[in-house]
């Protein structure tokens, strides 16, 4: 990168705020997604919004592309550098700057951690509902560019249900304020086409947050079935019997055995577990235990314990929040899927998973957010063996297709990012594709803001309007774009 521009970096941010040392940039060279990695030219640490509008303003000037970051825990190479291109981290804004019990919300910078929130508010009864397993270390500016999910989203909506409004720096360094304080503004919803945008609409320098009432009555219970169908079978008789627990959480026999052996969640050893939680007033949440009890039962569970303590409770989220990085306990490696099926599906989408398994000698573990019909099918490998890594690529990829063959989609929540670009071509077809672009183009029509990411090819802004036309190759059925 010329000098110039590292100057001028270095005159926003401070010497401490810009790095450019190889072996400090290797920290930035990938997210959680560790198969890809880019080295960027250099790495700003912004501590205030005037300074990340500042930094934009000179990426735009100079041409130089930008990626956001917040704490690299993103599962989809989102916060992937671009060759000679900059991070711009916004782990230094980490201040909760407004809590306003009266119209439960809160005003936070983008690097303020999940949980943080949560912990900041709950001396007053309230929590931050969208809870990622990873929200212990992941930003709320991360989790707003992925529309993050959790556990408790089943019932209390992911992050897009809880975001009022945002301050953005669009990508040529403009401030822009999308949504408010109130719900249900006029207009178009602008702020709700930002959350989930994956970092590729500007960066979010303030963000308000709805916070939610906690409820009176919280009941967690544990059904171990034989099999994941019979547990399957039972989510769909609880979400069929007009129920809406606060989560409905599933893990096969791999993953039990691998959260055990790292967190000793105490599980029952069994093919299929299911953890139900239920909240609200204390009448409704007893009566509500007796119906999935039984709905279990019917299913062919064999065991159902309920959390007595805020102890026990704790446990057993802490093995299903753990079960990714436990995985580690299992196999020397793993790969993370997170596909969608219909909850109907279920069964259907195990047994072919199973198929793929025994054909590509690949084991699979299996976590889901069942309710939502959000699979996490680990593909486990050994990346010491030749040729096994592609092998779990490949793997991963056909549940991915499967999951739109099924009526699904190729991402529940860690979205599209680096690795899953190429398969939306297999989701949405081209004019559907465009559409998306115009948007992307109306944000960033130089295409700086993490360039390159979700969309299965490159394109700029000014290269074509009007409807798609086919390369030739395409019309003659040689060739597919992916
Ligand atoms: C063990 C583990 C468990 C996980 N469990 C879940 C889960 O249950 N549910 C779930 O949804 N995800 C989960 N994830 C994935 C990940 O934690 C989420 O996607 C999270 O929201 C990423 O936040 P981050 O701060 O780490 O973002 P990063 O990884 O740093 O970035 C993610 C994307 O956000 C963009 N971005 C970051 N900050 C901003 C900003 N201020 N403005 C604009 N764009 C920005 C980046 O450019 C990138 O595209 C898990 C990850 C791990 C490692």
């Amino acid at each position: 990168m010329r000098t110039e521009v590292l100057d001028a970096l270095r005159s926003i941010v401070g010497k401490s705020g810009l790095i450019t040392e190889p072996e400090q940039l290797h920290t930035y060279e990938c997210d959680g997604l560790t198969n890809f990695r880019v080295l960027p030219s250099a790495v700003v640490l912004p501590s205030s919004a005037q300074q990340v509008q500042d930094v934009v303003k000179v990426c735009h000037r100079e041409k130089v592309p930008f990626v956001a970051r917040g704490s690299g825990t993103g599962l989809s190479g989102g916060a992937l550098p671009v060759k000679d291109g900059i991070v711009i981290s916004l782990a230094r804004m980490n201040h909760i700057l407004e809590v306003d019990y009266p119209n439960a919300r809160v005003v936070v910078e983008p690097g303020v951690i999940n949980a943080d929130v949560t912990v900041r508010v709950s001396p007053n009864g309230y929590f931050y509902a969208p809870d990622p397993s990873s929200q212990s270390v992941c930003s709320i500016g991360g989790n707003v560019a992925e529309n993050s999910g959790g556990a408790h989203c089943l019932k209390y909506g992911f992050t897009t249900t809880h975001v009022l409004g945002l301050e953005v720096v669009l990508p040529d360094g403009s401030m822009a304020h999308l949504g408010g304080r109130t719900l249900d503004r006029p207009g178009y919803d602008v702020a709700g086409v930002f959350v989930g945008s994956e970092g590729t609409l500007g960066i979010a320098t303030k963000v308000i947050l709805r916070i939610v009432k906690r409820p009176a009555v919280i009941r967690t219970l544990l059904a171990a079935f034989n099999t994941t169908n019979e547990a399957g079978a039972a989510v769909s008789g609880i979400i069929g019997a007009g129920m809406l627990p606060a989560a409905i959480e599933m893990m096969d026999n791999l993953s039990i055995q691998a959260a055990e052996a790292s967190v000793h969640a105490n599980y029952p050893d069994c093919g299929g577990l299911l953890l139900v939680e239920l909240d609200g007033p204390e009448a409704e949440v007893e009566a509500l235990t007796d119906e999935v009890e039984r709905i279990c039962k019917e299913c062919g569970a064999w065991e159902i314990r309920v959390a007595q303590t805020q102890a026990e409770r704790d446990v057993v989220w802490k093995g299903r929040k753990a079960a990714f990085a436990a995985m580690g306990r299992i196999s020397p490696s793993y790969m993370v899927q997170d596909g969608v099926i219909p909850r109907t599906a279920l069964p259907k989408i195990l047994s072919e998973i199973e198929k793929l398994s025994a054909t590509m000698g690949l084991k699979v573990a299996n976590v889901f957010h069942a309710g939502d019909g959000n699979l996490h099918p680990l593909v486990l490998y050994d990346g010491r063996i030749p040729g096994q890594e592609k092998l779990a690529e490949e793997l991963s990829g056909r549940i991915l297709e499967l999951c739109v063959e099924m009526g699904g989609s190729i991402t529940g929540e860690h979205g599209v990012g680096e690795e899953k670009k190429h398969f939306m071509s297999k989701m949405f077809a081209e004019p559907d594709l465009e559409t998306m672009q115009l948007v992307r183009c109306a944000f960033d029509p130089d295409r700086l803001c993490n360039p390159d990411k979700v969309f299965p090819r490159t394109r700029m802004c000014a290269e074509r309007t009007g409807p798609y036309k086919p390369h030739p190759l395409e019309v003659a059925g040689v060739a597919q774009f992916f």
